[in-house]
């Protein structure tokens, strides 16, 4: 019997079900339920909220939201051999977990749930960011989640936490920190894992702002962030040539020197800029 629930421990849980870990699935399961109870309580009081996580596997965090209190949760996995293991859980938790078998990036998550929500995942890292930048780009704000509680690369956490001047300043950091505040809670090992990964992991915590710290329009904010960084070495004026025809006008409107790089320039800077460029 586990600390946290009367299930069997998950080691228990994958030699019956047979879960051995998918590469191409982005398989890395965490197996210590302290360790997953632990991770969500990150995502602060479930008590009253719906949890949307993606990509439960055999269930350590899914275990963890549920003792620690969620409402609800709804776990989207794409992995048919991990349904009858949820399944278990599921029935441990009556009316409390509902399971959808299915592609997240496919799926709409939200026809299932009831507001307030959060996210919780130890997300497959192939598709983390992909999801990160859906959930932080929706047109109108604020978005669907109250927050995220995501379990990335250590690297991949650091660029959403960047500040302007670091090498690890993006795209990643101007969309997280324009709408929301992003913190790292959590730094994990590659042996927290089975199989451990090659890197190192740190869990992100990110809170929805009320409403944005600068007003922009996602895409053109999307679009230029992603221009100025594809080629950050360059200066701006360069770099963003094919955004706008008269960019070194719209730079120097925005308050940035053309000459300057990417890297430089803060977020404030990057929605004056996205602004100017709309009205072009
Ligand atoms: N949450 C579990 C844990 O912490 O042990 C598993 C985490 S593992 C890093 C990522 C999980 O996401 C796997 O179970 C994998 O099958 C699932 N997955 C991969 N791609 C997915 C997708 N497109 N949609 C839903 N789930 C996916």
């Amino acid at each position: 019997m586990s600390a946290i629930d009367s299930l069997p421990p998950l080691r228990e849980v994958i030699a019956s079900h047979q879960l051995s870990a998918r590469k191409s699935l982005g398989q890395n399961f965490l197996l210590d339920l302290n360790l997953t109870a632990k991770i969500a309580r990150q995502a602060g009081d479930l008590s009253q909220c719906d949890v949307l996580e993606i990509g439960p596997g055999p269930g350590g965090l899914t275990r963890g939201l549920l003792s620690e209190g969620a409402r609800r949760v709804l776990a989207v996995e794409k992995d048919t051999r991990c349904i009858p293991a949820l399944q278990e859980i599921a029935a441990a938790y009556p009316g409390r977990l509902d399971i959808l078998n299915g592609d997240a990036l496919e799926i709409d998550p939200l026809t299932h749930l009831t507001p307030p929500i959060r996210v919780a995942a130890n997300l497959p890292y192939n598709i983390g960011t992909e999801l990160l930048v859906r959930w932080l780009t929706p047109n109108d704000w604020p978005p669907f989640w109250q927050s995220l509680t995501l379990m990335f690369q250590r690297e991949v956490a650091e660029r959403i936490v960047a500040r302007p001047g670091s090498k690890a300043y993006g795209r990643l950091a101007i969309l997280a920190q324009w709408r929301a505040e992003a913190r790292i809670v959590l730094s994990l090992p590659p042996g927290a894992f089975t199989p451990p990964p090659k890197v190192s992991s740190a869990v992100v915590h990110l809170t929805a702002l009320p409403a944005p710290r600068y007003p922009a329009d996602a895409n053109v904010l999307s679009r230029v962030v992603a221009a100025a960084f594809n080629q950050r070495r360059k200066m701006l004026r360069a770099a963003l040539k094919g955004v706008s025809p008269d960019i070194e006008e719209r730079l120097l409107a925005a308050g940035i020197n053309p000459t300057e790089r990417a890297e430089q320039v803060s977020l404030e800077a990057f929605c004056n800029l996205a602004r100017q460029i709309a009205t072009s």
